[in-house]
C-alpha cells in the first residue's frame, strides 16, 4: 500500500486545554444540573451556530426530559481573532419563544459583547425566562457584564479550537478543546 501524506488538524495544535473525557463528564453534569433547575418547564435550548453545535448536541443528550431546540446563526463583524461587538444576525429563530424558558447555550464568551445583545434581542420577545449556559469562559477580556447560570469550564486568555469552535471555519470537527498555534494566524509564539 501507498503511504499518503496527509495533512491532520491536530498538528495545528500546541496544547490539549480540556480532553474529551474531562468535556464528556462535565457536560453531563450540565445536563443534570439544566434537569434539575427545568424539571417540568418544557425549556427551549436555543443555541447560537455554528460553535454551540456540537455542545448543543452533547448536553441536550445529557438532559433526559422533553426539552426543544432552536438555533439561530450570528456574526460579529470583525476578523481573525477579536470580536467586534457589532451583531448582525444571519438565522432567527424559527418558533416563537413568547411565554417559554429559554436556555442560551453558548460555546464561548470572551468580551461578552455578542451575548450582551443577543440576549437584549430575546428578552424583546417576550420569554418567561432566560438563563445561559456556556461550555468555555473566558473571563480576562469581558467587557459587558454577563449573568452566566451555568458554566462548564473557566479558561485562560488563549485562542481556543475544537469541540464545535473554528478559527477561519476549520477544526471545528476536533474532538478536543485546544490551542491553535499562534504561528497559523501569524501571532508570535507566547514566551514561556
Ligand atoms: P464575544 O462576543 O464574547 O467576545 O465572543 C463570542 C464569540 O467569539 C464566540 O461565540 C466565538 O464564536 C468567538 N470566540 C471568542 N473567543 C474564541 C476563542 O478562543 N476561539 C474561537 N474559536 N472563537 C472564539
Amino acid at each position: 500500500m501507498t503511504d499518503v501524506a496527509t495533512t491532520s488538524i491536530h498538528d495545528d495544535v500546541s496544547e490539549i486545554l480540556l480532553g474529551e473525557e474531562e468535556i464528556r463528564q462535565r457536560v453531563g453534569e450540565l445536563g443534570r444540573e439544566l434537569v434539575e433547575r427545568y424539571a417540568d418547564r418544557d425549556p427551549v435550548l436555543v443555541s447560537v451556530l455554528k460553535g454551540s453545535l456540537v455542545f448543543l448536541a452533547d448536553l441536550m443528550r445529557s438532559m433526559e426530559m422533553p426539552v426543544s431546540i432552536d438555533l439561530m446563526e450570528v456574526s460579529s463583524y470583525g476578523a481573525g481573532t477579536e470580536s467586534s461587538g457589532q451583531v448582525r444576525i444571519i438565522k432567527d429563530l424559527s418558533q416563537p419563544i413568547e411565554g417559554r424558558h429559554v436556555i442560551v447555550v453558548e460555546d464561548i464568551i470572551d468580551t461578552g459583547l455578542t451575548l450582551n445583545y443577543l440576549l437584549k434581542y430575546l428578552a424583546d420577545k417576550g420569554p418567561a425566562s432566560v438563563s445561559i449556559v456556556c461550555l468555555l469562559d473566558k473571563p480576562a477580556r469581558r467587557l459587558a457584564e454577563i449573568p452566566i447560570d451555568h458554566v462548564g469550564f473557566t479558561i485562560p486568555d488563549r485562542f481556543v479550537i475544537g469541540y464545535g469552535l473554528d478559527y477561519d471555519e476549520r477544526y471545528r470537527n476536533l474532538p478536543y478543546v485546544g490551542v491553535l498555534k499562534p504561528s497559523v494566524y501569524g501571532g508570535a509564539e507566547p514566551v514561556e
